[in-house]
């Protein structure tokens, strides 16, 4: 069944948020099917896709994931990264629920350093530096991503307070402090390889991410 469109999210709508919705569809997705909605970044011009399934307006504890744009590992299969492995997984949980949000953040990129950089970082870790360091090396930050707009998009949406699809602490404090209680933490089991082994060891390291173990 599809997802009935919300009439009280019309496009182009004034809101107080910082974003601004801009497009809605239904889209039939190999999950199932999803509410797509488009949201631009009210000073600037990153795009971000809400993919919502079921009805989360004034709902608690929505599952829901915050997934930073990664075209190496969403599109490609890249293994350099797990990015791939849960969009995938966070999607198909969504999907076994038949209710939650997938918030698809653009510019997100390497953590917000772009593609050029992020294929450059790479080129860097291939001489041995790690994740956090070839980005330092580039004379740029290691992590620059933010998620007020990410916030601002769940309240247009309503959903009142989520179960987050995460490994990153900082995405449960910035939600947490831009008015979006987290009430629990969903682990997604992502298979460790021989490749992205030393990047997920670095972020747990430096960013004090967790790490589910697959079973
Ligand atoms: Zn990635």
């Amino acid at each position: 069944m599809p997802t009935p469109h919300d009439p009280s999210l019309a496009v182009g709508q004034p809101t107080r948020e910082c974003v601004v919705l801009d497009a809605q569809a239904t889209l039939p997705t190999r999950y199932g099917t999803f509410t797509a909605y488009v949201f631009r970044v009210a000073d600037g011009d990153a795009e971000h896709v809400a993919l919502v399934m079921g009805d989360v307006a004034n709902k608690q504890s929505v599952l829901t994931r915050l997934h930073s744009e990664c075209l190496t590992g969403d599109v490609l299969g890249s293994y350099r990264c797990d990015c791939g492995e849960q969009l995938d997984l966070a999607l198909r949980y969504i999907a076994a629920e038949g209710c939650g949000v997938l918030l698809y953040l653009r510019g997100h990129e390497g953590r917000g350093i772009g593609l050029t950089n992020k294929i450059r970082a790479y080129a860097l870790q291939e001489q041995g530096r790690d994740t956090v360091e070839a980005n330092l090396d580039l004379g740029l930050p290691d992590d620059s991503r933010e998620y007020d707009s990410a916030a601002g998009i769940l309240r247009v949406l309503k959903v009142t307070s989520v179960r987050l699809m995460s490994n990153n602490p900082k995405k449960f404090d910035s939600l947490a402090n831009h008015g979006i209680p987290v009430c629990e933490r969903v682990g997604l089991a992502i298979p460790m390889r021989e490749e992205n082994e030393r990047y997920i060891r670095t972020k747990q390291s430096k960013f004090g991410h967790y790490f589910d173990e697959n079973e």
